[in-house]
């Protein structure tokens, strides 16, 4: 790998840092240590930030734009063929991008939609292959932000659960904006009533649908106290993003 022009110290110590509020948030809710994967949200980033995070520990990326994801790629690649890194798509995905985003990641945690998740199986049965997914539910019902309704959220898992080409591994939800701790933290708990309900139906292919992807740079400790499995965190590794 060429040498990254980014110093890596400063980038390491945040991520050390990151960890260390997960592990401690962890330790509060009673929970292991390692019972949360840390995703670095690398959206805004370019390749040689990227770079420089996975140089620095990062084993677990996530992309918002089909456009980004498809650019950082190439430069990823020889660390996902490696195992090292997996990249999850993380944002609001469009049925004509599939084919894009199937080339450059491993999971698609942002299947909002039947005819979505449709596309996507459709297109790794012809691959023959199959992708992890997650079902993104909008648990605060903010207009602005993706994902089926909670009370949409079991029967679109069950129907994403059953398509050939797809494993549902669990699901994905950004958090409420509010200052207000318990109805941030209420909307974790029901992605995580959600996750129970649908793990535990013994429908076909639901077995697997254990992860919760839930919590972000200011508010991952409350996700962690209601039983995150994956926290995705951009602002405190990279700092604040340019305001677009
Ligand atoms: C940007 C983003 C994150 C990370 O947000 P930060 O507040 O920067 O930690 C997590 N999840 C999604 C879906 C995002 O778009």
């Amino acid at each position: 790998m060429p040498h990254s022009p980014v110093p890596t110290g400063p980038l390491a110590e945040r991520l050390a840092a990151v960890r260390a509020r997960v592990s401690a948030a962890a330790a509060d809710a009673g929970r292991a240590p390692d019972a949360v994967r840390l995703l670095v949200a690398t959206k805004t980033q370019d390749a040689s930030m990227v770079l420089a995070a996975v140089e620095a520990g990062a084993d677990l990326l996530g992309e918002n734009r089909v456009q980004e994801l498809v650019a950082k790629a190439p430069a990823l690649a020889p660390h996902v063929a490696a195992g090292r890194v997996a990249v999850h798509m993380i944002g609001h995905l469009q049925r004509n991008k599939v084919n894009q985003v199937l080339g450059a990641a491993g999971c698609v945690e942002s299947v909002d939609s039947l005819a979505l998740a449709l596309a996507l199986s459709e297109r790794c049965v012809r691959d023959g292959r199959t992708l992890d997914v997650m079902v993104q539910v909008n648990v605060s019902g903010e207009p602005s932000k993706s994902g089926t309704l909670p009370d949409d959220g079991p029967s679109l898992a069950f129907d994403v659960a059953a398509l050939p080409g797809l494993r549902l591994t669990g699901f994905m939800t950004i958090g409420a904006r509010s200052d207000d701790e318990q109805v941030v933290r209420a909307g974790f708990a029901r992605l995580r009533e959600i996750r129970d309900d649908v793990a535990s139906s013994g429908r076909p292919g639901t077995d697997d649908a254990r992860e919760l992807s839930m919590g972000m740079s200011g508010d991952l400790e409350l996700a962690v106290a209601e039983g995150a499995t994956i926290v995705r965190v951009g602002t405190a590794v990279f700092g604040p993003r340019p305001t677009a």
